[in-house]
């Protein structure tokens, strides 16, 4: 674990001078479309990232929505009620559809005509790969490792252009006994100090805590820390005071594996964890560092992500 940077932000620049031509507004805080430019470092990144996949790796894309009994059963109501998303649609009969229709035509509030549905928006891209690999039965001795992104959204609307509603995470997760999660983990780490070299990108990795809900919250945080169970990847995109952080590196012990009753080939309850890789923050801290001018990159960077 570092405690200083690796190298001082030499060229961050404010990232608002250079917002217009990467995140275009949506007239929503924290929901951009994103131009051509931005998009190709999304994709560079995407693709050296899965250089990275280790073999046996299972691949899967999941979309931007899942199952709402899935994240209640997982707990996140308990640690992050005010992140999520529930998707609500007008359903019923055909007349009380064109009621609520009606009503937004006069001018008046529709939305309570809404019901949820059986859908949330995805708060992050592990979620749905834990009830499907227990769905397959026991976990074979080696472990699982799964490659897992999606469109995430968490309610959390702010004017930064590094804190999104809507955002892209990509994930490794690994499913196995406490000792491969570890491994998984520490191998992760390691990895991570050569991927953001590799991106020019001045980083530490420190301790770090989810941002749990209320005041009960505060002691699940530093329990979290003392227990050593999220580690991030930080990157001063906009200061080093108060630097973003990029990627993090999860331990969750057995609460997946016991929320789904996931066993390992022995029989035990399976372990979980997960390195998350925040995609538009990733992109993002490259244009903060090396400018929007993509010829400009240094040649091993452009190399690294095929711009
Ligand atoms: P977490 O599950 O909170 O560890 O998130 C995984 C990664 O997603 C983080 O390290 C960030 O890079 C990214 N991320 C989380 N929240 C946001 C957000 N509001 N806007 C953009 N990226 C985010
Ligand atoms: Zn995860």
């Amino acid at each position: 674990m570092n405690v200083a940077f690796k190298q001082p932000p030499t060229s961050t620049r404010t990232l608002d001078s250079i917002a217009e031509a990467l995140l275009l507004p949506s007239g929503i805080d924290g929901v951009y479309a994103r131009t051509a430019t931005f998009e190709r470092v999304v994709n560079g990144l995407t693709d050296l990232i899965s250089e990275y996949r280790e073999p046996s790796t299972e691949v899967l894309r999941f979309p931007p929505v899942m199952s709402r009994r899935q994240v209640e059963k997982s707990g996140y109501l308990k640690s992050f009620p005010h992140f999520l998303g529930c998707v609500s649609c007008l359903s019923g009969e055909e007349h009380q559809i064109r009621t609520a229709v009606d009503r937004h035509e006069a001018g008046q509030d529709w939305t309570g005509a809404l019901a949820p549905a059986d859908l949330v928006l995805s708060p992050a891209a592990c979620y749905p790969v834990y009830p499907l690999a227990a769905s397959r039965g026991q976990i074979p001795a080696e472990g699982l490792i799964f490659d897992v992104a999606c469109d995430c959204f968490r309610r959390e609307p702010s004017k930064m252009l590094d804190r999104l509603q809507s955002f892209r995470m990509r994930e490794y997760v690994c499913i196995g006994t406490p000792v491969q999660i570890d491994a998984f983990r520490r191998r992760w780490m390691k990895l991570a100090e050569s991927f953001a070299d590799r991106l020019g990108l001045s980083w530490r990795i420190d301790h770090a805590s989810d941002p749990f809900f209320g005041r009960g919250g505060k002691l699940m945080a530093v329990s979290q820390v003392e227990q050593e169970l999220k580690f991030e990847l930080l990157i001063p995109v906009h200061s080093a005071e108060q630097p973003t952080a990029c990627m993090s590196f999860n331990y969750h012990r057995d609460h997946f594996g016991s929320t789904w009753n996931i066993r390992t080939a022995s029989g035990e309850v399976a372990h979980t964890g997960c390195v998350a890789f925040g995609i538009d923050r990733l992109a993002l801290a490259l244009f903060a560092t090396h400018g929007l001018d993509l010829p400009q990159w240094p040649a091993s960077l452009r190399k690294a992500l095929t711009i």
